[in-house]
């Protein structure tokens, strides 16, 4: 039998603030396909490959920064982990709380998360509480909370979540041996953006970083926090990021840019890298490609797109914006009708 693929910490301890013997709350995160995209790459004109984070064990990246981040949290007796969410932080701070035998509590906005999201979540055995406003609304109350009570704060304003999620940026450097252009990243709260950078700094390469926000929801292109944002990409549905600066400086002192895709962009790129990569993501994550197809390459000649988190989060999103089901009679005829024509 081949040995098992080891989480994130273990394979990554000498650029992690762990030590050997530290506890360590891992499901066995990270170490993420790299896939090559010919018709994306063939319409961008450069070589596209894409990061599929939705293969992590809860389905999105948040998971390489919840290892670091619950993994710290026993460290220092936490009682409890809490978050705000727009969803996939919910369920992956949900199931390594389950590992760790830590309670969970996650704050989400109501009625505004996906499907698969809420029933990981609830499934993990957290509270879910469900908070009437929105993300920023929610991460202001989590960040009092934990101010004043022993639960760790698991959202990446967390430095550990930094550390963790900056290991993909490590990944990449091994798979495509240094040799990487440019970074087309989803930006909602800002962490993710800020992790790469961090990543690709520590191990001495720096790609052009393009982040990307949805156009309702785009406080970085517009320079300003945005009160009510909006978009069908509800993990990027954020309008006061965290990590403000920090996502600025990445994109400046990387020669990246900030830009804003429409949903109209965003479905397009979802359904497009379906039916013709074969790569089911969530609508957040296709705004790294819509922005790709829309803004260009910007000289670059490889180029990765970072896919976030799985498409089987959001199912509805899914159906509401692909092909019809074919109703059939059990008759040869009838299906050969069905099939064939
Ligand atoms: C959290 C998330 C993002 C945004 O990452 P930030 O670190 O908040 O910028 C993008 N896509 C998906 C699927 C996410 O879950």
């Amino acid at each position: 039998m081949l040995p098992p693929m080891p989480g994130l910490i273990e394979r990554y301890r000498d650029h992690l603030p762990f030590e050997p013997g530290d506890p360590v709350v891992s499901l066995g995160e990270g170490s993420t396909p790299l896939v090559y995209a010919p018709r994306l790459s063939d319409r961008v004109g450069a070589d596209v490959w894409l990061k599929i984070e939705g293969t992590n064990p809860t389905g999105s990246f948040k998971d390489r920064g919840m290892t670091c981040a619950v993994s710290a949290a026993v460290r220092e007796g936490a009682e409890a982990v809490v978050c705000a969410s727009t969803g996939n932080t919910a369920a992956s701070a949900a199931a390594y709380a389950a590992r760790a035998g830590l309670r969970g509590a996650v704050i989400v906005p109501e009625g505004k998360i996906a499907t698969g999201k809420l029933a990981q979540a609830l499934m993990h055995g957290a509270r879910v509480i469900a908070l009437r406003g929105n993300f920023d609304e929610a991460l202001k109350l989590v960040r009092a909370l934990a101010a004043r009570h022993p639960v760790s704060l698991v959202n990446s304003v967390n430095e550990f979540r930094i550390q963790g999620q900056k290991t993909a940026a490590f990944e990449l450097v091994e798979q495509l041996g240094g040799e990487l252009d440019a970074l087309c990243i989803p930006v909602g709260n800002a962490g993710n953006i800020t992790a790469y950078w961090r990543g690709f700094n520590e191990a001495g390469h720096r790609p052009r970083m393009l982040g990307f926000q949805a156009a309702g929801a785009a406080p970085l292109v517009l320079g300003a926090p945005v009160a009510n944002p909006e978009t069908v990409a509800s993990a990027i549905r954020i309008g006061n990021p965290a990590r403000w600066e920090e996502a600025m400086d990445a994109m400046t002192s990387s020669g990246g840019a900030v830009n804003a895709v429409s949903d109209d962009q965003i479905l397009d790129a979802y359904r497009f890298l379906a039916a013709s990569e074969g790569v089911f993501c969530e609508p957040a994550s296709a705004a790294s490609v819509a922005g790709l197809l829309s803004h260009g390459s910007r000289g670059a000649a490889r180029v990765v797109c970072v896919l976030t988190g799985h498409g089987l989060k959001d199912p509805q999103t899914a159906l509401d914006h692909a092909g019809a089901v074919v109703p059939c009679d059990p008759e040869l005829g009838a299906i050969e009708r069905a099939v064939l024509r």
